[in-house]
């Protein structure tokens, strides 16, 4: 039996580095052998808080966000070839419902299924690429300007661009993110890619706050103490044309509607702790400036592609979030360091 290093997790705050068997394909998957993957928010909310069906006798390996080189394709597999560079879309649809054929299959009601989530993922030297995701596009050959720690990163840009179409950001616009987190700056980098005027980061950390200043200087860093008057003061009193919450406080939905001009574009990005996801906004805010308050989940393929592009063309840098850089034998330490949250994100390389 050919074996590989995996890091695998058995509930709670367990994550143990295995020598397992290498995923067996069928005729109609692929084996991707894992060039890139980078550590999630999620993946941290997995390892802190346990997952459904994830336990002592049902391990899984996790991680979502990667990017490889095709080892193995099944033998009805025509469209990608062994030796190919991808990035794979972790979210899988059914691709028959109203949303799959829509291009919208992250919103499919019917299945669901993940590398990383709730199938075996890339924080292994080896993941399986199942049917449903060869057939539905999500593995992408990557054009030569991208690299595969690039392309490990589009996963979560590919969703905060899911919020940029939601709200609309436009030349000229006064843009606050509240949240410095790496998803955060990259609310922010797309703010700048689209020409917005003022492009806020608020956080309660003023170290955050200063760490996404280095990404980009021409971000506006404001501590939570004075936001409203902060906000007011830039905008000249009008108030922001787009809020994003980029964070899991609930307050930061009461605050966005009070910031907001007239006619202004909210997007409740961040979800909330599930006993705290009930929050009293004041609708009448939203009635007498005509606000437009949205939501978005995870990305759909064609975002995928689209911010992939993105990075291509240099209209966004993504490799100035990347913080560290981990063997996977060192997995534990990358938590570790994606826990304290002192960086942004960190890639686990693989050679
Ligand atoms: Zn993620
Ligand atoms: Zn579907």
């Amino acid at each position: 039996m050919d074996t590989m290093l995996a890091a695998r997790m058995y509930g709670k705050q367990d994550i143990r580095l295995e020598q397992v068997a290498i995923p067996e394909i069928n005729d109609n998957e692929i084996l991707l052998k894992v060039k890139s993957a980078a550590i999630c928010g999620t993946d941290i909310r997995m390892y802190m808080n346990g997952y459904k069906d994830i336990s002592e006798d049902n391990p899984r390996i996790i991680g979502h966000e990667f990017a490889g080189v095709i080892e193995k394709v099944g033998k009805n597999v025509t469209s990608y070839k062994e030796g190919m560079i991808v990035a794979v879309a972790p979210n899988m649809g059914c691709g028959v419902c109203e949303f799959c054929t829509s291009g919208k299959g992250h919103l499919c009601q019917e299945f669901f299924q993940a590398p990383g989530i709730n199938i075996d993922g890339a924080f292994a030297e080896y993941v399986k690429i199942p049917e449903p995701a060869v057939r539905q596009g999500n593995v992408i050959p990557l054009d030569e300007r991208v690299s595969t720690e690039e392309a490990a990163l589009n996963e979560p840009l590919s969703c905060v661009y899911n919020a940029f179409q939601k709200v609309g950001i436009f030349p000229g616009d006064n843009v606050l993110i509240i949240g410095a987190g790496p998803i955060g700056i990259m609310h922010a980098k797309l703010a700048k890619m689209a020409g917005a005027a003022n492009i806020m980061i608020n956080d309660l950390s003023k170290e955050r706050i200063e760490i996404c200043q280095k990404v980009d200087n021409s971000f506006i860093g404001i501590h939570s103490n004075n936001l409203e008057e902060a906000v007011m003061n830039i905008t000249k009193e009008k108030g922001l044309d787009v809020c994003i919450t980029a964070n899991p406080a609930p307050v930061t939905q009461q605050i966005a509607l009070k910031l907001m001009a007239m006619e202004g574009r909210v997007n409740f990005f961040g979800g909330l702790p599930k006993d705290k996801e009930k929050v009293i906004l004041n609708t009448n805010t939203i009635h007498y400036k005509e606000l437009v308050v949205t939501g978005s989940t995870k990305a759909s393929v064609a975002m995928f592609n689209k911010t992939l592009q993105f990075i291509a063309e240099g209209l966004v840098d993504v490799k100035s979030l990347i913080s560290n850089r981990y063997e996977l034998k060192d997995i534990q330490e990358a938590i570790k360091s994606s826990r304290n949250a002192t960086g942004l994100k960190n890639v686990i390389i693989f050679n």
